[in-house]
């Protein structure tokens, strides 16, 4: 069977082959809740929407909102605390969404959303097929553009140089490009929209922190701003690039057999995604033993798309 590779399990092969190895191919997964990725999905429904122009955007969000909050805590055994920020993520989320709605009302007027999660299938080689799923591709004065969406506590000359070279957004161009050759993506926009750092104050009601959080938007209290949109005509790493990154990439996932041969880079232990590594206890206190395995569920496959229909013809 053809090996299925992904910008993720890309990423994470290049992060720590033993990360892959535990993520991948023994497929454990933490059973934890993660609120930053419930809120991701919540951003991307809502996002989608207003880009969509559903004159219920809000309410689409809201929706949302009252399943993801539903799975959660049917799902995992939540604290009081978890449950009281859960339930502020409604607001939070809302806030955010009005605030994009009111900032870039021209932009969205002006273009014409074609599809989200839009799903392709590459046959890379005889042995490999790459799957991509894209935030949105959007048409803005008839260009077909890509619109990545990404969330961040901050937005900071740093990060802003990074986008150039993301590649996530360096594959999902170039390779719908190749799949999809006859109606490209012309232009890619990253973009931003920061996570608010204030809370609901004691005394403050949902309503006027809603209302708050709108000015906030406007103008953050600190240096960072509150959205940054970058727009370019091509990533900063070329398809040739992107291709032969894979290229070595699927080379060394296919000839890897044994547990060892998924060598570990400790680099990492400390820091992925700004946490500690969730298979720390594996490699570090006891390994493999059922005490430590108890904290794993299975991952279930991923769905591959086999029908490269595409957007916007
Ligand atoms: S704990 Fe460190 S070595 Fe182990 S999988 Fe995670 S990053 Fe790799």
């Amino acid at each position: 069977m053809a090996l299925h590779m992904s910008v993720s399990s890309t990423q994470d092969w290049m992060t720590c082959k033993r990360l892959y190895y535990y993520k991948r191919i023994k497929k454990y997964e933490k059973v934890a809740y993660n609120l930053p990725f419930i809120v991701g999905r919540i951003v991307n429904e809502g996002i989608a929407a207003v880009l969509n122009k559903k004159p219920d955007a809000i309410k689409i969000t809201e929706a949302v909102y009252k399943k993801e909050r539903a799975n959660a805590i049917k799902a995992y055994t939540l604290t009081p605390e978890e449950i009281e920020k859960l339930d502020m993520q409604e607001f939070i989320t809302k806030g955010m969404l009005l605030a994009y709605q009111t900032k870039y009302a021209k932009m969205i007027a002006d273009m014409k959303h074609l599809g989200s999660e839009v799903e392709g299938a590459l046959q890379f080689n005889d042995d490999v097929i790459f799957v991509i799923k894209m935030d949105n591709i959007v048409m803005i004065r008839k260009k077909k553009v890509l619109h990545e969406l990404k969330t961040s506590k901050t937005i900071t000359p740093d990060y802003v140089k990074r986008i150039q070279t993301d590649l996530q957004t360096a594959i999902y161009f170039h390779f719908h490009n190749i799949i999809f050759e006859d109606d490209p993506i012309q232009e890619v926009m990253y973009d931003v929209i920061r996570k608010p750092s204030i809370k609901l104050k004691k005394k403050e009601s949902k309503q006027q922190y809603l209302e708050r959080l709108q000015r906030w938007y406007q103008k953050p209290d600190d240096m960072n701003s509150a959205f940054h949109i970058e727009r370019f005509k091509t990533p900063g790493i070329s398809a040739d690039d992107v291709i032969n990154t894979v290229d070595k990439v699927s080379k060394e996932m296919l000839i890897a057999k044994t547990k060892e041969d998924y060598y570990q880079d400790f680099d990492k232990c400390h820091s992925y995604y700004g946490e500690v590594c969730p298979y720390y206890i594996l490699c570090h206190e006891g390994g493999e033993i059922p005490s430590n395995l108890i904290q794993f569920g299975v991952r279930k496959s991923y769905h591959v798309s086999k029908d490269n229909k595409g957007v916007g013809k």
